[in-house]
């Protein structure tokens, strides 16, 4: 028996399903292994009677799934995010394979404000990169290499199932609490950093994305709790205050 107050601190969004019948296999999925919450981006079409048919008894998974307008909104309080794609990309980020897992959820789920998302993208082109640059994590789930690419709500079964397996094997119980930053104090973090080393000139104006991508993956990597974020925000707004003075 797996605490039900951990199954419910882990959550599944899907970006911009196209199928209706792909969201309703995928909330079967996801009930199956005693989730229930389920987010949509963006659906295509929703709500639809093929994926109230093809949810079978997971009806209530679907009344209950919350629908957003952008995958940044859906992930505000996420405290960590697994982006899950079949391909990798030309930032590489930090990456699982799904039986690699253990101490990422272990440490990810000792905090009381815990909320982990696992997002799910477009059956046609997956998730942008963009939208994986928002993950702290990338899980790739291991297939055939000459053919990689899982159907959606297939992929949504075999992360499902791996995490329930491992919440049941492990010992989650916490040692100590922490409150972790969530993805909208890292957006924060990430956008003051930024607006400084514009303000500075420190970018390269051929090129100023990459700076920030790489910025966003060591924010990402490093996970800095919530008092060494205010540390890091407190020395950026310094920065600004002593210019502002000068000017
Ligand atoms: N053609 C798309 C794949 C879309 S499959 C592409 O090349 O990116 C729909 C979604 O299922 C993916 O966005 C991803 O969330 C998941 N998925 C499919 N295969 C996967 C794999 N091998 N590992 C991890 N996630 C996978």
């Amino acid at each position: 028996m797996i605490d039900s107050s951990l199954k419910n601190k882990i959550e599944f969004i899907l970006v911009e399903p196209s199928h209706p019948g792909n969201i309703g296999a995928s909330a079967r999925a996801i009930k199956n292994m005693g989730f229930k919450n389920l987010s949509l981006v963006q659906p295509k079409d929703f709500p639809n009677d093929d994926a109230y048919y093809r949810a079978k008894g997971a009806k209530d998974i679907l009344d209950d799934a919350k629908i957003y307008g952008e995958l940044s909104n859906a992930l505000e309080d996420s405290t960590l995010i697994f982006g899950t794609s079949a391909r990798a990309r030309t930032i590489p980020w930090p990456t699982k394979n799904s039986s690699e897992l253990t101490s990422v959820l272990k440490s990810g789920l000792q905090s009381n404000n815990a909320k982990i998302s696992f997002v799910f993208g477009r059956e046609i082109s997956g998730l942008s990169n963009e939208e994986l640059q928002m993950c702290d994590y990338h899980i790739k789930i291991p297939t055939d290499e000459e053919f990689s690419s899982i159907n959606l709500s297939h992929a949504v079964q075999i992360i499902s199932y791996v995490i329930k397996m491992e919440l049941q094997n492990k010992e989650y119980v916490s040692e100590f609490k922490s409150e972790s930053t969530t993805f909208q104090d890292n957006e924060y973090l990430i956008d003051h950093f930024d607006k400084v080393m514009k303000t500075i000139d420190f970018y390269d104006q051929e090129n100023p994305k990459q700076v920030k991508t790489r910025i966003r993956r060591l924010v990402k990597r490093l996970q800095p709790d919530k008092l060494e974020t205010g540390i890091l925000r407190g020395f950026l707004a310094k920065i600004e205050q002593v210019l502002n003075k000068k000017n």
